[in-house]
């Protein structure tokens, strides 16, 4: 675990997230929360010293308008507590990624490595919707699904600096397969992945005839964008999806507040803003997904306050030392 004692200091850190598609960075205030500038570039699609460059170079750019006192990094994936990223799901080929060395060697800065949904935790936790907090669930459905737990104030790591990776449960083993190799993973049904196999069984069940030709007649091609945009149009097949979307959330954060008694629930991701009253369904099914959920308390779920910047934004808390990951 991870202790969360905020400091004094408030010089700019940076902090760098990689998703599927795109690298951001920040340069952010630690002490508010503040992000002061921002970059993107395209994730590029080959092995790790491509990545590595890359990240260099988003650095370079914040670097390049103000000075900073640490660099935090995001990777998607398994981070051991040395920082290396071990193995991740969605970015196949990268095995055994070690940034954090590199990143020092160029820029004369300590650096800070860890699991992207930590660092979206961090962010939520110090200063976004799950503030004040000491038990919460974050969780973000986007491509996937991440998240992190906060327990007793502290944010849960793990022996190996591995916990947190809520979209791994098996919850429907009979259903989907999932990059990670397994069959049934939560994300494989509570994510914009999930939300694509759920339209794909109904158009082979003969449904969704709106989404299916928003995807140009291909079954293989539907994603989630598909469904929202039938949804938008009032596509009565496309909320049939959503409900069943929806239902797939409830079970996994219903069976997430069984294990933890968490305060609150906070969701983030794309997938949390899919429909206007999303976060209500969620909300008026989670206690009955939940054991005894008619006896205790109502666990209120809430959108993410930070949205696209939160992991990068938690990166360069983390790497601040508002979050000291050598705190066992
Ligand atoms: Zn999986």
């Amino acid at each position: 675990m991870a202790d969360l004692s905020p400091t004094s200091s408030d010089s700019p850190c940076i902090g760098i997230d990689v998703g599927g598609t795109k690298i951001l960075g920040v340069a952010a205030n630690p002490v508010d929360g503040a992000v002061l500038a921002s970059t993107q570039i395209a994730t590029p699609k080959s092995t790790g010293p491509a990545m590595a460059q890359a990240m260099g170079d988003v650095v370079a750019e914040l670097l390049a308008e103000r000075e900073a006192t640490a660099i935090g990094v995001g990777l998607p994936g398994l981070v051991d507590r040395s920082g290396v990223l071990r193995y991740g799901p969605n970015v196949p080929g990268i095995l055994d990624f070690e940034v954090g060395p590199e990143l020092t060697a160029r820029f004369g800065l300590p650096v800070a490595v860890e699991n992207d949904g930590y660092n979206t935790a961090v962010a939520e936790h110090l200063h976004g919707a799950a503030r004040h907090a000491d038990d919460a669930i974050i969780a973000t459905l986007g491509t996937g699904v991440g998240g992190a737990f906060v327990v007793g104030g502290q944010l849960v790591k793990g022996a190996n600096g591995f916990a947190g990776e809520p979209g791994h449960m098996l919850v429907n083993a009979d259903q989907f397969s999932c990059p990670c190799g397994q069959v049934g993973c939560w994300e494989s049904l509570a994510s914009g992945t999930g939300l694509a196999n759920i339209a794909r069984s109904l158009i082979g069940e003969g449904g969704g005839r709106r989404v299916l030709e928003l995807a140009g007649g291909e079954a293989a091609h539907v994603r989630g964008e598909h469904v929202s945009v039938a949804l938008a149009e009032g596509d009565t097949e496309a909320a049939d999806m959503l409900s069943r979307f929806s239902t797939w959330v409830i079970r996994g954060l219903g069976s997430l507040i069984s294990i933890l008694d968490p305060e609150i629930v906070v969701l983030g991701g794309g997938l949390s803003e899919l429909a206007d009253d999303f976060l209500n369904v969620v909300q008026d099914g989670v206690m009955a997904a939940t054991v005894g959920g008619a006896y205790r308390p109502m666990v209120p779920v809430v959108a993410a306050r930070f949205g696209a910047e939160a992991g990068a934004l938690g990166a360069a808390l983390n790497a601040h030392g508002l979050v000291s990951p050598s705190v066992e």
